[in-house]
């Protein structure tokens, strides 16, 4: 058994270090950070390069433009991407695209794909409300057909993205007789008329939304996979949404810029057998933790869709980001504590403290991690629920 990347990987993924190399400038990333994505000229040139090579859409279906190579080729796009902090779609890359692509229609896989791959259109995920969080199944946010238009009311939150995204991807109720029966897949404009989007500040100094719907009128088509179908599609972003979460390339690099700035800035304590063992531990994890999502892009390519595998990896993956931003204040020591506002002062652009007020807020996307522990119980060791 051969655990090294064949020819091919390799390859790619050597190309799309140089890529990333040329293209990450501090003036992409300044737009990236103050756009959360949405995109400015410097993305949107970003994103037509990816286009012209086709890497967006390349392990997907020829149908839908793709070059339908294997999937692990995807998993080293995300990873890169996720490294070095470029702007890939994300979550409407890893989760609503499979998803669509899975339970859309034809039509819905020709209006949505192509803007997707191409950068033009983003997903922001409407599934929490005030009242249905880990139960889910109690939303209540609902839509009536009223001849060929679907007319939405009611309140999400926690709809992170919601004010840079094209799209929502809402889950509504549709049949108030029957619980996960009940639940339909819309997409809805953000920008239709009765759609109020109000940003809600988190610890990490950027914003998540909740999205109010009054009066929403969407075509009958917008509906993914039929009506009172959508339980099944939503569990199946979700273990995508997971798998997406846990790409290591954000710790990867976190752990690496510390290393390199223990070693150059600190060369004096390297000599300390508890900043080394500290060092070595983390190091064990952010391996263990590969060889999870690696597992999981393994399931994938075999036209799989992961559940025990995506919450573990997600848990694992959500738990390392805190650990590894708290052993990077404990070594770094006070400046580890300094924002990337202050320019220079700042260790590796403040990525430390940076991480230590995002890392908290991953336990609860895409599901809390208890949640995702008794997930694993249920699903991967098959105890009762
Ligand atoms: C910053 C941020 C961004 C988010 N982004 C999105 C998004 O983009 N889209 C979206 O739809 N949602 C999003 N969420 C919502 C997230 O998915 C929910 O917070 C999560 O599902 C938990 O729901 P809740 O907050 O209502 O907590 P609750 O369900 O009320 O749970 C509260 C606590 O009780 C625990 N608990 C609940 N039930 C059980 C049980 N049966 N067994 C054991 N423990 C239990 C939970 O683990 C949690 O610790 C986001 C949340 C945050 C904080």
């Amino acid at each position: 058994m051969d655990f090294e990347w064949e020819t091919e990987y390799r390859e790619f993924r050597q190309e799309l270090r140089h890529f990333i190399k040329e293209w990450r400038t501090p003036e992409l990333l300044e737009e990236y950070s103050a756009t959360y994505g949405a995109g400015g000229e410097l993305i949107s040139a970003f994103h037509e390069e990816l286009d012209r090579r086709g890497w967006m859409r390349m392990c997907w279906p020829r149908e839908q433009g793709g070059l339908e190579k294997n999937p692990l080729f995807q998993y080293l796009f995300v990873e890169e991407m996720e490294y070095w902090g470029m702007p890939y779609g994300n979550l409407t890359f890893t989760s609503i695209a499979p998803s669509i692509v899975a339970f859309g229609s034809d039509d819905q896989k020709a209006e949505y794909l192509p803007g997707i791959y191409q950068g033009r259109l983003t997903f922001a995920l409407g599934y929490s409300e005030p009242n249905a969080g880990t139960d889910l199944a109690s939303l209540r946010t609902r839509a009536e057909l009223d001849g060929d238009e679907w007319v939405i009311n009611g309140q999400k939150i926690w709809t992170s993205l919601a004010d840079v995204s094209t799209h929502l991807w809402l889950a509504v109720r549709t049949d108030s007789n029957a619980r996960h029966g009940g639940i339909s897949l819309m997409i809805v404009p953000t920008d239709a008329p009765g759609v109020t989007i109000r940003p809600l500040y988190t610890m990490y100094g950027g914003h998540t939304c909740e999205t109010f719907y009054d009066d929403v009128r969407i075509p009958k088509e917008n509906v993914v996979g039929g009506v009172n179908q959508g339980w099944p599609i939503i569990m199946h972003a979700l273990n995508h949404e997971r798998v997406g979460l846990a790409a290591t390339g954000a710790y990867a690099r976190l752990y690496d810029q510390l290393v390199e700035y223990l070693k150059t800035e600190r060369p004096e304590r390297m000599a300390d057998p508890v900043l080394r063992r500290q060092l070595a531990e983390l190091e064990l994890e952010i391996r263990e933790h590969r060889t999870l999502a690696l597992q999981n892009a393994w399931i994938i390519s075999q036209g799989g869709t992961p559940i025990a595998e995506a919450s573990m990896a997600k848990v694992s993956g959500s738990e390392l980001r805190a650990r590894l931003a708290n052993a990077a204040m404990d070594l770094i020591g006070r400046e580890g504590g300094i924002s990337g506002e202050s320019g220079g002062h700042a260790p590796f652009e403040g990525r430390a403290e940076f991480n230590f007020r995002l890392a908290p807020i991953f336990r609860f996307g895409g599901g809390t991690n208890e949640i995702q522990r008794d997930i694993i119980a249920a699903a991967g060791l098959g105890l009762p629920r």
